[in-house]
């Protein structure tokens, strides 16, 4: 073997290994993004259903929640939508199953 192809040889061998290091650290960022992005997926759908109407209750002005508890025959957002098994409670609440 020249020494021209030994080089070429040991060049190969270090951009395999090169590439074996970056797919292991790639495939390491890969788990890390899919960590986040199903947290943050989890996140969303969970903040979406509490904010839909707590939220809005909270900043508008009375009127508007007043509407609402009207639709809903006086129950919160949380009475209304889990009843007995709701685990949070807004006021104002007719909900006297507690
Ligand atoms: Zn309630």
């Amino acid at each position: 073997m020249t020494n021209a192809e030994r080089i070429a040889q040991l060049e190969k061998e270090l951009a395999d290994a090169k590439a074996a290091l970056e797919l292991e650290a790639m495939q390491k960022q890969i788990a890390t993004l899919t960590a986040t992005v199903e947290r943050l997926v989890t996140d969303r759908g969970r903040g979406y259903n509490t904010n839909k109407y707590g939220r809005n209750g909270r900043h508008r002005s009375n009127s508007r929640s007043r509407t609402r508890v009207n639709e809903n025959k006086g129950l919160c957002y949380y009475h209304d939508t889990f009843g007995e098994k709701a685990r949070k409670c807004h006021q104002p609440c007719n909900y006297s199953g507690n």
